[in-house]
């Protein structure tokens, strides 16, 4: 396969979903974006995996909880302009764009994320950047979005370059998906964008320790030497990564390809996501058997994004020293 699906067709025909759950899928394709890209449909080993899991729809999307969100945590209430989150005082979020390589299908974001939306005009990205410039409490800039590596490296680079120039900006930092959703475009050319004289931290969101594939691991490693610290995120799925062994697994990866494991995400309640959920207390379990298994290196931070924009909160787990 050589072309991202995108559609219910193309996911029918490449065998990643049945002729029978085409009504639904449809409807689910209405209201949420769909991309797989062929890097990640090469992983899939059957429909359900914990690879298919995270990004082939489901019919189950058209189900909304009660406690289900649409802004589950809270930016719009954040936002002092466009493309900006400011919720922390030394630190906020730049959403250059909202498209990403591949649509997550227990996505936080997923009312806003889509492949034709929210590419910030030039005269909103400059208001956008005016705004740090303008804001000396913030030390760190934190492009999300969508996927800031979807952006054309000249774009990009053009971008840091301009947030590395302000004084009081100590260090950019980038989350993304496509080290191991969409490797091929970690090319030279967005090395060679990237700033040299402020720190890069990039924080790759995997869930599994199949998504480290060697074209991933050679794209972590190009990442690497252009000289950025490599940070791992990911959230705790229910049939992805939900057993200690999963987790192990994800962890011993991430840390082979220079990844430092740094949260795990407890879900965020985006509408149509339930079947994604693992209980608090199943969570808290899965760490402390970890705990003294892996490396120091490999234990992530666990937390909960507070509500109302509160802010992450670390869930634990704790213990007694007697
Ligand atoms: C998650 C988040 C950050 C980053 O938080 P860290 O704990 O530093 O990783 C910053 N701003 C907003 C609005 C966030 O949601
Ligand atoms: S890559 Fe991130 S922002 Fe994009 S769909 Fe997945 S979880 Fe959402």
């Amino acid at each position: 396969m050589t072309r991202t699906i995108t559609t219910v067709d193309a996911l029918i025909s490449a065998g990643l979903a049945p002729e029978a759950a085409r009504p639904a899928l449809d409807q689910v394709a209405q209201r949420y974006a769909v991309a797989v890209t062929p890097a990640v449909a090469a992983l899939i080993q059957a429909p359900d995996d914990p690879i298919a899991r995270q990004y082939v729809p489901d019919a189950a999307e058209l189900l909304t909880q009660p406690w289900e969100q649409d802004d589950p945590t809270a930016d719009a209430p954040f936002t002092p302009v466009k493309g900006v989150v400011h919720r922390y005082p030394d630190r906020a979020l730049l959403k250059p764009l909202l498209a990403c390589p591949v649509y997550c299908r227990f996505c936080f974001r997923r009312e806003h994320v889509g492949p034709d939306g929210g590419l910030l005009s030039p005269a909103e990205l400059d208001a956008a950047l005016d705004w740090f410039a303008r804001t000396p409490a913030v030390r760190e800039a934190i492009l999300t979005g969508g996927d800031p590596l979807m952006l054309s490296p000249r774009r990009l680079g053009g971008m840091l370059g301009r947030l590395a120039a302000m004084p009081h900006i100590e260090l950019l930092r980038l989350h993304t998906r496509v080290p191991v959703a969409a490797p091929g475009l970690v090319t030279a050319a967005l090395c060679a964008a990237l700033p040299r004289d402020k720190p890069v931290y990039v924080c790759v969101h995997a869930n599994h320790a199949r998504e480290f594939s060697a074209d991933a691991m050679a794209a972590l490693a190009a990442l690497h030497q252009a000289g950025v610290v490599l940070l791992g995120q990911s959230v705790l799925l229910a049939g992805v990564n939900d057993s200690a062994a999963a987790l192990e697994d994800l962890f011993r990866a991430m840390l082979r390809a220079r990844v430092k494991p740094y949260y795990l995400h407890q879900l965020d309640p985006a509408p149509g996501t339930a079947r994604f959920a693992v209980p608090v207390e199943r969570g808290r379990a899965l760490l402390r058997e970890l705990r003294g298994r892996v490396s120091g290196l490999a234990w992530p931070t666990y937390v909960q994004e507070g509500p109302g924009g509160t802010g992450k909160k670390p869930l634990g787990p704790a213990w007694e020293v007697t």
